[in-house]
């Protein structure tokens, strides 16, 4: 199969062939001929496995392909939780483009907006944009979506869980009724896929491999050790090891910058990336890590979802997520493409019910070991102190906002909930054994 048999203009096939690509991808071959029909779609496929193309690219066929007003009102938007995937998306969008009379955007919070407008004004076919931002754009009567016909939702479970649902629904509001939806993730939960279903219209749902499941070139490990060892395990991790570019995700903002501290006070070059940084030191990290000026990067579950870091080796779990769908965004940061990848989760007593709730998202059993000269001696605490994680979907209703969890727009601090992290042996808010279902989380990076 190679991508014109898929029915994708030359153009089109000339900016991937650039690319490198010789043929598409498993969910591009199966959702890109749904996409041209016009069809919607609920497509999921593990990580790293091209879905940025799989609906770009029939997008772009479609725009230039179909006749439009010479002030090129927005016709498909595409809508993505960081700015830091907006921008790659965006990046993807330009070179898909590049042989193509299309005109793609990106407008994502923490910059100034001035430049932004200015774009907008001149006329843009396809926009990607971070929900916090888009709105006030929107608001500021910069851009109109009366005109939209494809929505795209990239990391589409997220976008609808808790922190971004209501955004979502205000701009889809905006737009007409008859138009394409297309949502893409990794991951969908069952609660997920119900509220999809209200966005999409008669969807061809395309799946790849089992849902939730990671690259089968990944190979994860738990390591068990106790919570006040884990910095020195790390250093000696990549020390002993010699790993020049390992991504580290922990569980807070603060844990990230002690951890960071910590990396260069052993001689370990490294930075943060999270949501308390300013969009320009956060662009600066995600830059010197992808070229190598940095051995680590140290992030918050910001840099979960979407980042393509190709060839990226190492991936470390500081700690465990607490929702199980995010550790395979997380370790889906490595192995992409087909390349092999390894991530090591650091483990301590308080964190057995994450990793027992890992597996059952994966349906596998994670490889557990202990380090020589760091064997564990904390003892595991009560069982229900670990109950509470589901993320983001509950009936209870709490008012919260999409630029408080991933800080895309420049009020976030405003909107910030004041919230405890729960792995402080804090009695945990569902305690009515339901489950991880019961109770919804606010996620913040
Ligand atoms: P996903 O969104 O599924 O996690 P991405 O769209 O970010 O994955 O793509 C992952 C990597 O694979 C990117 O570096 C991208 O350039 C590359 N890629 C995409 N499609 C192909 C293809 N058909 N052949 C080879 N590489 C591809
Ligand atoms: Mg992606």
């Amino acid at each position: 199969m190679t991508f014109s048999d898929l029915g994708l203009s030359q153009a089109l096939v000339k900016a991937v062939e650039e690319k490198g690509y010789t043929k598409p991808s498993p969910i591009q071959e199966k959702a890109i001929p749904h996409i041209l029909e016009g069809k919607d779609i609920l497509a999921s496929a593990q990580t790293g496995t091209g879905k940025t193309a799989g609906f770009t690219l029939p997008v772009l066929q479609y725009l230039s392909e179909t006749k439009h007003p010479k002030y090129r009102p927005l016709r498909a938007l595409v809508l993505t939780p960081t700015r830091e995937l907006a921008a790659q998306v965006y990046d993807n969008v330009r070179e898909y483009s590049k042989y193509v009379n299309i005109k793609p955007a990106v407008v994502f919070g923490g910059v100034k907006p001035a430049s932004q407008i200015a774009t907008l004004r001149r006329g843009v076919d396809i926009l990607v944009a971070t929900p916090g931002r888009l709105l006030d754009l929107h608001a500021q009567k910069a851009v109109s979506f009366k005109r939209v016909d494809v929505l795209i939702l990239d990391e589409a479970d997220r976008m609808l869980d808790m922190g971004f649902v209501r955004d979502i629904n205000k701009i889809i509001s905006f737009m007409p009724a008859k138009r394409q939806n297309l949502l893409f993730s990794a991951t969908f939960s069952k609660e997920i896929k119900k509220l999809a279903s209200g966005i999409l219209r008669n969807p061809v749902e395309v799946e790849t491999a089992r849902q939730n499941s990671t690259a089968k070139k990944v190979t994860h490990k738990v390591f068990k050790v106790d919570k006040k060892k884990k910095t020195e395990v790390t250093v000696k991790l990549i020390k002993d090891n010699n790993w020049n570019q390992v991504l580290i995700f922990t569980r807070t903002k603060h844990g990230a910058n002690r951890l960071t501290k910590n990396l260069l006070k052993a001689k370990i070059s490294a930075a943060a990336i999270h949501g308390n940084k300013s969009q320009a030191a956060r662009t600066k990290a995600l830059k010197n890590f992808k070229d190598n000026s940095i051995r680590i990067l140290v992030a918050t579950d910001i840099a979960a979802r979407g980042l393509d870091i190709p060839l990226l080796p190492h991936v470390i779990n500081y700690e465990l997520p607490n929702v199980p769908e995010d550790y395979v965004h997380r370790i889906g940061r490595t192995g992409r493409a087909g390349a092999a990848g390894e991530a090591i989760s650091l483990v301590c007593s308080e964190e057995t019910e994450y990793q027992n709730e890992i597996e059952k998202l994966l349906k596998e059993k994670l490889e557990t070991k202990i380090i020589e000269g760091f064997e564990p001696t904390d003892t595991a605490p009560p069982k229900r102190a670990a109950t509470q994680s589901k993320s983001s979907f509950g009936k209870k209703k709490k008012k919260t906002n999409a630029n408080a969890q991933n800080n895309s727009t420049d009020n976030s601090k405003k909107n910030k909930p004041k919230r405890k992290p729960h792995f402080k042996g804090k009695k945990p808010a569902n305690t009515s054994g339901r489950g991880r279902t019961g109770a919804p989380k606010k996620k913040r990076f």
